[in-house]
Formats: structure tokens, C-alpha cells, sequence
């Protein structure tokens, strides 16, 4: 049974839809991230789901019973957001446990919770602070720890992990991801950055506009994106595009697809840039005015001006027509 079902969902904002026929649904024990560009409404649509916002039109469903119409402590959930409200005049555990406390949960199981949330989430020497002795990324784990200790079957977070730094951000992806699966929660998620989305999601939606784009595995959105602002937003650095020589359209392939040889090749260009990251190196190629970005492993021995030829394999070509759109008939093109 699906956990959250989202069917036609729209929400205005004067004359601006935030949020135009959405529909969507997400399984129990499953972990969904919509993922989009800042304004494509993925916050509005948590907000819906979360009864923070009342839709203009649609349905909203929860456990499978209709929720459009019921306030938010009425929908039995948890949520995390980015503007996270902690109780300034509570203690960092009080904070925490303040939930269960009302929900009537008996001292020992609250500590108990208090301390292996507490552990997660790297706030067991905080505990007696209060929130104006946080840093900003110390508040959020407070949140974060305050949803995750309720283990309400359904989680929602909004950008959970955005004040957080590199490191930590990575060990909460990791530890979020593991309590989820752990525990069964149906999670959805937030977020602008697409590699929370690929390393966290059992299926990511991308929206756009208000609307979605595509919803699949990351591994879909990956190897087979639908438009060609999926193939944009879907990996790092994003995919090449160069015209299709009838201009019909365009050819899309991936960094780790192109090969980089002094002379020869399908396309010959010039170096532009060298980016050396340790595993591998991002070469940039200008190549009629458009740079295209090849990803090598190790280092690469070619400097900025040096000629660059760039081959691909026929099986690496992604189609696109000139709305954009996938063209599922393949067709080859020589480029010179
Ligand atoms: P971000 O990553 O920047 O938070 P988002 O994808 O979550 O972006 P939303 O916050 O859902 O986007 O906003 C979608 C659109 O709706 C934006 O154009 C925004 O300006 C508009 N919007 C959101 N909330 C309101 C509001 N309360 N009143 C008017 N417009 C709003």
C-alpha cells in the first residue's frame, strides 16, 4: 500500500502555480527525495503533505485515508525542515524528547531514545545546552534528533542537512539513509542537491516548474533521462550536449564517456581547463564555442591551449529533440 499518495495536486500563489498537477505516490518503507532547482516547488508540495499549506486542487492521502482537509498534528507524521524551530527556553535533551513527553512515553524509553538519537546524530555532549549555545548546524541535528526519536511510520524533511558541513553532511546522508531503512520509515525528502538525492533514494522525482519532470530509480534519471534539463541537473559535471549536425535536435554524452587522445577523434578541440581532483581529472574542450567536459581517471598529462581530440562510443549517445524530449529512435550522426 502506498504510504503517501498525491493525486493532482495544485497550489497557487496569486497567479503564480507553485505547484501545477502533481501526482505521486510513495510506498511504505520507501525513501523518496523530490529534487529540483531553487523556486520548481518541491518545498510547496512538502508543505501540502505536510498540512502547512492547503492545496488549491487535488487529494492528499496518508496511512490511505484522505488528509486533504485535516490539520497537521492530525496527520501522523514527523517533520524536519530547514528553519528549525527548537524551544530556545528547553535544553538541548528536553528539546529532543519533548514529543514523546507529550505523547505520554514513560521516562526510562524516553532516555533511552534521548540516548541513541543523541548518539546519531553526534549531540551527546550538547545535551544540557540550550539552543542560543548551538551553532547553526547543531540546532538543525536538534530537528533532525526530534523527528527521528518520534519514529512516526512517515518522515518528511525539508533540506535537512543544509547547515551542516562537508563531513557531517556526508555521515548524516549515511546515517539517515541506515535509520530509515533500520526502522522502515517512509521518508520524503527535500532537497536542491543532487547527490543527497542519488546516494539516498530508493526513486527521486524531479520537478520543474512546478511540475515533475521525471520520476525514477537515480540510476533512471542517470542512464535514461526523459529531457534534457534531467540530464543537466542528474550528475556532475552535467552532461555534454553538442548539436545534432541537422540540427534536429541534440546529442548528449556523459564526461566519463568521452575519451581525450592528443590528435584523432571524432571532435578536435582545444584544452580550456584542467580541474585534477585525485581519482580523476575534469578536462574542459572548446570545440566550436562549446565547451565540453571530458572526466579521465588519475591525472591527465594535457595542459591548458594543447590540441584535444574527444571519441565516445555510439552505445554513450544520448538523443534529444528540439523540444528537449528523449527520442527513443536512435539515430547516428558523424560530427567533423
Ligand atoms: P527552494 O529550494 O528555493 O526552497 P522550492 O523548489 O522548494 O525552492 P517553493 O518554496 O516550493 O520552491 O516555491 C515555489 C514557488 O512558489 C516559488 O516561485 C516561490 O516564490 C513561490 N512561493 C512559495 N511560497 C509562497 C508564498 N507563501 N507566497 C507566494 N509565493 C510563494
Amino acid at each position: 500500500m502506498s504510504e503517501i499518495a498525491v493525486s493532482n495536486l495544485s497550489k497557487a500563489f496569486g497567479p503564480h502555480k507553485a505547484v501545477d498537477d502533481v501526482s505521486f505516490t510513495v510506498a511504505s518503507g520507501e525513501f523518496v527525495v523530490l529534487l529540483g532547482p531553487s523556486g520548481c516547488g518541491k518545498s510547496t508540495t512538502l508543505r501540502l503533505i505536510a498540512g502547512l499549506e492547503q492545496p488549491s486542487t487535488g487529494a492528499i492521502s496518508i496511512h490511505g485515508r484522505d488528509v486533504t482537509q485535516a490539520g497537521p498534528s492530525q496527520r501522523q507524521i514527523s517533520m524536519v525542515f530547514q528553519s528549525y524551530a527548537v524551544f530556545p527556553h528547553l535544553d538541548v535533551a528536553r528539546n529532543i524528547v519533548f514529543g514523546l513527553e507529550v505523547r505520554g512515553v514513560g521516562k526510562q524509553e524516553r532516555l533511552a531514545r534521548l540516548a541513541r538519537v543523541a548518539d546519531i546524530v553526534g549531540l551527546t555532549p550538547y545535551l544540557a545546552r540550550r539552543p542560543a549555545e548551538l551553532s547553526g548546524g547543531q540546532r538543525q541535528r536538534v530537528a533532525l534528533a526530534r523527528a527521528i526519536i518520534s519514529e512516526r511510520p512517515v518522515c518528511l524533511m525539508d533540506e535537512p542537512l543544509s547547515n551542516l558541513d562537508a563531513k557531517l553532511r556526508h555521515e548524516m546522508r549515511v546515517e539517515i539513509r541506515e535509520l530509515q531503512q533500520r526502522l522502515g520509515m517512509t521518508m520524503l525528502y527535500v532537497t536542491h542537491d543532487q547527490i543527497e538525492a542519488m546516494t539516498m533514494a530508493d526513486r527521486v522525482i524531479l520537478m520543474k516548474d512546478g511540475r515533475i519532470e521525471q520520476d525514477g530509480t537515480p540510476a533512471d534519471l542517470y542512464v535514461r533521462p526523459r529531457t534534457t534539463f534531467t540530464a543537466r541537473f542528474v550528475g556532475l559535471p552535467p552532461m555534454n550536449f553538442i548539436p545534432a549536425p541537422d540540427e534536429t535536435g541534440t546529442v548528449g554524452i556523459r564526461a566519463e564517456d568521452l575519451s581525450i587522445t592528443a590528435s584523432g577523434g571524432r571532435l578536435s578541440g582545444t584544452v580550456a581547463a584542467i580541474e585534477y581532483l585525485g581519482a580523476d581529472t575534469r578536462v574542459s574542450v572548446d570545440w566550436q564555442g562549446l565547451t565540453l567536459v571530458a572526466r579521465v581517471p588519475g591525472a591527465s598529462r594535457l595542459k591548458r591551449g594543447d590540441p584535444a581530440g574527444l571519441s565516445w562510443d555510439d552505445a554513450a549517445e544520448h538523443h534529444f529533440d528540439i523540444r528537449g524530449e528523449r527520442r527513443h529512435a536512435v539515430r547516428r550522426f558523424e560530427h567533423a
